[in-house]
């Protein structure tokens, strides 16, 4: 039996009129309570996930404690957490969709203890608001009702914790249940979870922010920004084709000035558009940052830019034809992630002044703006790396508002900077949990794996008839394909490859399946790596199982024809620049795009997909599935798959795509940082090993960019410098700066001084070059390359040219490591030492210089053990 009712909502238009608009509302008996204790489960329909029964009391946020703590709620720790509907709501009316879709995620997740209840659908807790009652109190009434009526339905056999931040609601409901107890966030945490010291952070720093910005939007007048348009004009501009909607897209050499707003779905084909939109200055941005997605307004013709196209930060140069130019009016999604920050130095601070409390900080990524945060221990944090996150951005204010979470390290430290450069990445290395490792097949000495014999029957076993043999590299741990070869009757050679059947492991929907998609694909760091599924099946058990198939195109065929038989550097350079070219191929679910647009760009080939790498690609594991639902349908067997419908797919290409970009970029991060390491200390001037030979691969209107194949380093050589000088090289090629211009060609470029001197640059020219590092405190330091003669330096031989660049950028990661570690425990002695005097001496236990190290020691060591929810 369903109740109708009418539930009313107010809503104000552009113009400011309200808005009245009905709603039918149909109440039920019975809606799932997903707990255990539940006496009736089956007219409950509890289906889903269930509550864990290994609580001591269940846990009911209200909307305000959703809204504002919803990344401690996040926290695996605190378990037995029942979402309100109302409360859910709540955060998608006032949060946004990104806070909403966090909390959804939250509640699919199942490694994560906490259910739903549709509470407003229920038609005991189904609670009317009444005439006058703001609506804030409405959504606290109904969440005690519900809170409550759950308590009994669980046969009073659980106490529940209502959690508030309103005052009122706790004198109200505090002593008006027995069973039911209603108190503040922070009170519950200091009860229930005291040791959680993660937690009790997080929520001080939260709760400063909360009071700084109240404070301020009292204080403050004058505005910086002009106010976003409301939700429901954007959507309307978007539609009428006034408004254009996309992602922005900050330009990291120039962050101040440019950014570009790339075109989605249906924006690029209504509005004729075919370049992306160029957004000039921060007021322009209004607020929006790197990543949002925004909705435009295009400025008239006249008051078109165009946008830089010289190397780096030289600016000066002449700028492109004006292009489409315009503001951002709104935002519709903020993609708002963790960030790292430096904080300033201690004269900083003071330079910063009057508001000592509040300090700006400068994230790690260029195109992120600065962020005010408020602290007292901006002094102790200076040498630190530190995670942040932004709560808001008011148009009052110049810069965005965020709060403290997390020390990751020292700045300059191999670990801090490691750890930097995976949290910038959104990269996640928690140990596998206990419940995922579970899910995995035992392999010990003892117990070693073995095929059932039931598998056994449905496989085929090769290792008799065929020769099978592998072709990794010897050292591979992940060794998931091998091949076989066998003389067929007819005199043809039969060649096989075989792929381990991870699948059979990864069952869908297990644990160990959610965190390998989770992941997505396996991570490889200069130095180290994070896979993407535990060792025992990459490293054991599925070098064992093979699963049969067809050959696959070699990727190194159409590569073929890109050689200059007499230099092996540019043809390895070729083949390098021609493997980018593909590895920015993108996953796509074929349900979702013409037949026509299948093609792979990089290999040019109609039709490509791979398989050949389940260990290591989730991408390959959903191969693997679909290929073993077609054979079964081929069989007629029953699939026994649960196969992704094509929205589901689609998602989750966006979010492989996404993770693989991020694996190539922390690999390429974290490879510059060791080089940057390894050529910190040495002086350019005198050390042998900072001059190397190397080829130009790019040309740009101010420099070229070259690699140099000894260290395996790319990077740019500016032809004109800072004072505006350009380059010139005598007739023994050894350059200077003279006052000159430069013109670019198509595959050269030239330096003509005042004197009448010009030297040229083509492509693939070899030149000299001087490696340095250019050092930044807030961001990662850059390796710079100088031109100091337009001759090769030293030819490579030519055979010995791959296997010693190859030794030497493997002897670079060593040594860097090693006096990485050298420095550490020279560290830990000086530690040591200073803890001997004060024991010695008895030091007065003042704010020391120990007592502060200490301080610092124990922040490092607390966030670093904590670090999930990165
Ligand atoms: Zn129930």
């Amino acid at each position: 039996m369903l109740q109708k009712r009418e539930k009313v909502l107010l809503l104000r238009t552009f113009q400011g009129r309200t808005l009245r608009i009905v709603r039918e509302h149909y109440l039920r008996p019975s809606v799932p309570c997903n707990s255990p204790l539940c006496p009736q489960p089956a007219v409950c329909r509890n289906d889903g996930k269930l509550l864990s029964s290994d609580v001591t009391h269940y846990m009911i946020p209200d909307w305000k404690v959703v809204q504002d703590y919803l990344e401690i709620l996040e926290f695996p720790e605190l378990k037995g957490i029942i979402f309100m509907q109302t409360a859910c709501q709540a955060v998608q009316h006032q949060r946004g969709r990104r806070q909403y879709n966090k909390l959804r995620n939250l509640l699919k997740d199942a490694r994560h203890d906490c259910v739903l209840f549709a509470n407003e659908f229920q038609q005991s807790c189904y609670l009317p608001r009444e005439r006058g009652e703001s609506m804030e109190k409405w959504q606290s009434r109904s969440i005690y009702n519900a809170a409550t009526w759950y308590y009994h339905h669980c046969q009073d056999r659980m106490p529940i914790v209502m959690v508030t931040e309103d005052e009122e609601a706790i004198q109200q409901y505090g002593s008006e249940t027995e069973g039911v107890f209603v108190i503040s966030f922070k009170n519950y945490l200091d009860n229930f979870w005291p040791d959680l010291k993660a937690t009790h952070e997080l929520c001080e720093s939260i709760l400063q922010s909360r009071r700084e910005r109240e404070n301020e939007s009292q204080e403050s007048h004058g505005k910086e920004y002009p106010e976003h348009l409301p939700l429901e004009v954007l959507e309307a501009g978007i539609k009428s084709g006034r408004y254009i909607q996309g992602t922005l897209n900050v330009n990291k050499h120039r962050a101040q000035i440019e950014a570009f707003v790339r075109l989605q779905g249906a924006s690029s084909k209504d509005s004729g558009l075919v370049s992306d939109i160029l957004i000039h200055g921060t007021k322009a941005r209004n607020r929006s940052i790197h990543g949002d997605v925004v909705v435009v307004e295009l400025l008239p013709k006249n008051e078109w830019k165009g946008r830089t196209t010289a190397l780096g930060e030289n600016d000066g140069e002449s700028p492109s034809e004006p292009m489409p130019t315009g503001r951002v009016v709104g935002i519709l999604q903020k993609n708002w992630r963790d960030y790292v920050v430096t904080f300033p130095s201690k004269e900083e601070v003071q330079s910063q002044g009057k508001n000592a409390r509040k300090i700006l900080v400068t994230p790690w990524d260029y195109r992120i703006p600065k962020i005010r945060i408020s602290t007292q221990q901006a002094e102790a944090l200076q040498d630190f790396r530190v995670v942040v996150r932004i709560d808001s951005w008011e148009s009052t204010s110049m810069y965005p508002s965020g709060h403290f979470v997390r020390v990751l390290g020292r700045i300059g430290d191999l670990e801090g900077e490691i750890a930097t450069i995976l949290v910038e990445n959104s990269i996640s290395v928690v140990p596998f949990s206990e419940a995922q490792m579970c899910e995995m097949p035992v392999n010990t000495a003892e117990n070693p794996w073995k095929v059932s014999s039931e598998e056994e029957r449905e496989r085929k076993d090769l290792r008799k008839t065929h020769l099978v043999f592998s072709i990794d590299p010897r050292g591979c741990e992940d060794v998931d394909d091998t091949l076989s070869v066998r003389a067929l009757d007819n005199g043809n050679l039969e060649l096989g490859v075989h792929i381990a059947d991870v699948t059979h492991f990864v069952t869908s929907h297990s644990y160990i399946d959610i965190e390998a998609r989770t992941r997505a694909t396996t991570y490889y760091l200069a130095d180290r790596r994070y896979d993407m599924l535990p060792s025992i099946l990459s490293a054991d058990v599925c070098s064992l199982l093979g699963g049969v198939d067809r050959s696959n195109k070699a990727l190194a065929d159409s590569l073929d024809n890109a050689n200059d038989p007499n230099d092996p550097i540019v043809n390895w350079l070729l083949r390098s620049m021609a493997t980018q070219a593909m590895s920015n191929a993108l996953y796509f679910s074929t349900g979702s795009c013409a037949e026509e647009e299948f093609h792979h760009y990089g290999l040019a080939l109609d039709k490509y997909t791979h398989f050949t790498s389940p260990i290591r690609r989730y991408s390959d594991i959903i191969v693997h599935r679909l290929l073993m639902a077609a054979i079964s349908k081929d069989k007629k067997m029953e699939i026994k798959e649960n196969l992704f419908s094509n929205k589901d797919l689609e998602e989750l290409c966006r979010h492989i795509n996404n993770r693989n970009r991020a694996a190539q970029h922390s690999q390429k991060q974290s490879t510059e940082l060791f080089q940057c390491m390894y050529f910190k200390d040495k002086d350019p001037e005198t050390e042998e090993r900072c001059i190397a030979d190397g080829v130009i691969y790019s040309i740009r209107t101010n420099g070229v960019l070259v690699f140099i194949p000894r260290f395996g380093i790319k990077g740019a050589a500016y032809l004109k410098n800072k004072d505006g000088l350009v380059i010139s090289c005598s007739p023994d090629g050894h350059s200077e700066w003279k006052p000159g211009s430069l013109q670019r060609f198509q595959n050269k470029i030239t330096s003509t001084t005042t004197g009448g001197e010009s030297v040229t640059f083509h492509l693939f020219d070899h030149v000299t070059v001087r490696i340095s590092v250019q050092a930044s405190r807030c961001h990662s330091d850059t390796i710079r390359l100088e031109i100091i003669s337009n001759k090769p330096y030293m030819m490579p031989d030519t055979e010995l040219f791959q296997q010693s660049s190859l030794l030497l950028k493997s002897d670079l990661v060593k040594e860097v490591t090693r006096s990485m570690e050298e420095a550490q425990l020279a560290q830990e002695v000086k530690v040591n030492v200073i803890e001997k005097d004060y024991q010695k001496y008895c030091q007065t236990k003042g704010r020391s210089l120990y007592t502060l190290l200490e301080e610092i020691r124990d922040l490092a060591l607390l966030d670093v053990s904590n670090s999930y929810g990165i």
